[in-house]
């Protein structure tokens, strides 16, 4: 039997397995189903990790993190997993290939993805323009004109957020009425550096070689098309987060998750099961940024170790 399973090797499950084997833990395998490294090897420019200060791809980023857990004893398995279960006193790591793996612990880190909007010229300027996220990428718009897609609390946050760095923000809804709560909306109302714009859908994500270079537009109300300019574009409609490895046969969750189906951990990312970790991203509350989900990572294997030395 495993001592620890990490599901999932992006920086939340690497991180995992590196404070777990450095900790002294022993059978520690990490399942990924595909290249470590997590969502951040998509990413073109990656510059808020504390203490690296030369910008690098998040692929390059990421390429020493699997080198210095593998050297401390991690094992990695390139494997889909389909489920984790509880039996008795222990775990069951169910992986596509029908495999089952017993575990005494288990670190959930699977991440997500942000959802896109599908419209035309998405894909094309995705990292050349188009942005899922302001914190990462907004100062990359220090003083140049953007917009934001999105209706939701993290849309008008970030729009808020946008506004101190970048010269315009025009927030663009499908909707007049806002999902976002009334405090945020009136806050982004007041910032004279955002203009709303509703009820208009996109269009076409314009651009050439060096990126987006503007929007079409479409007045869903009064059917009218109108195009403007910007730098770039945050696509903040959403987050999938991967929780199916939480659900049971039956189709509820192993552990307690709330509407979102994200994870509900303590601040020790604990959940309600003992001996069941969830870090990173598939969290409650979880600031989607690189940093969090390594410190998340490394809090969880720390608790691991302590469950696995408290159940001897
Ligand atoms: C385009 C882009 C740019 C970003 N830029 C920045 C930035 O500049 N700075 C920053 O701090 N953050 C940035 N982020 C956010 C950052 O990448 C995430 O917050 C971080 O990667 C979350 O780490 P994680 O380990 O929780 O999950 P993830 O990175 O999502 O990793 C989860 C891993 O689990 C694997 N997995 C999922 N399901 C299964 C399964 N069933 N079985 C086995 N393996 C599975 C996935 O393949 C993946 O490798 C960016 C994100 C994106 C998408």
């Amino acid at each position: 039997m495993l001592e620890l399973a990490i599901i999932g090797g992006g920086p939340a499950g690497l991180s995992a397995g590196l404070y777990a084997t450095r900790g002294g833990l022993k059978e520690v395998v990490m399942f990924e189903k595909g290249m470590p490294g997590g969502q951040i090897t998509s990413s073109s420019e990656m510059e808020n990790y504390p203490g690296v200060a030369e910008v690098k791809s998040g692929f390059d980023f990421m390429m020493p993190w699997q080198e210095q857990c593998f050297r401390f004893g991690l094992k990695h398995e390139m494997a889909e997993v389909v489920r984790v279960k509880r039996k008795e006193n222990h775990f069951v790591v169910v992986l596509s290939n029908q495999k089952e793996v017993e575990a005494k612990s288990v670190i959930v880190a699977t991440g997500g993805s942000p959802k896109r909007s599908g419209v035309k010229g998405e894909d094309v300027y995705w990292g050349k323009g188009v942005s899922s996220c302001a914190t990462c990428d907004g100062f990359f718009y220090k003083n140049k004109e953007v917009a934001v897609l999105g209706g939701g609390d993290t849309a008008v946050e970030e729009s808020i957020y946008l506004a101190k760095i970048c010269s315009k923000v025009t927030l663009i809804h499908r909707r007049n009425a806002f999902r976002a709560s009334p405090v945020t909306l009136e806050r982004a109302k007041n910032e004279a550096k955002i203009e709303f714009l509703t009820p208009y859908g996109i269009e076409e994500i314009c651009g050439n070689d060096s990126g987006v270079t503007g929007l079409k537009l479409k007045n869903l109300e009064e059917e009218t098309i109108k195009e403007i300019k910007v730098d770039g574009i945050f696509v903040l409609i959403g987050f999938n987060v991967n929780n199916s490895v939480l659900m049971q046969e039956d189709g509820s969750a192993i552990c307690a998750t709330n509407e979102y189906g994200q994870a509900i951990v303590n601040l020790k990312m604990e959940t309600n099961i003992p001996g069941l970790f969830v870090a990173g991203d598939l969290r409650i509350d979880a600031p989607k940024q690189v940093v969090c989900a390594a410190a998340d990572g490394a809090t969880a294997a720390l608790g691991a170790i302590e469950y696995i030395e408290h159940h001897k």
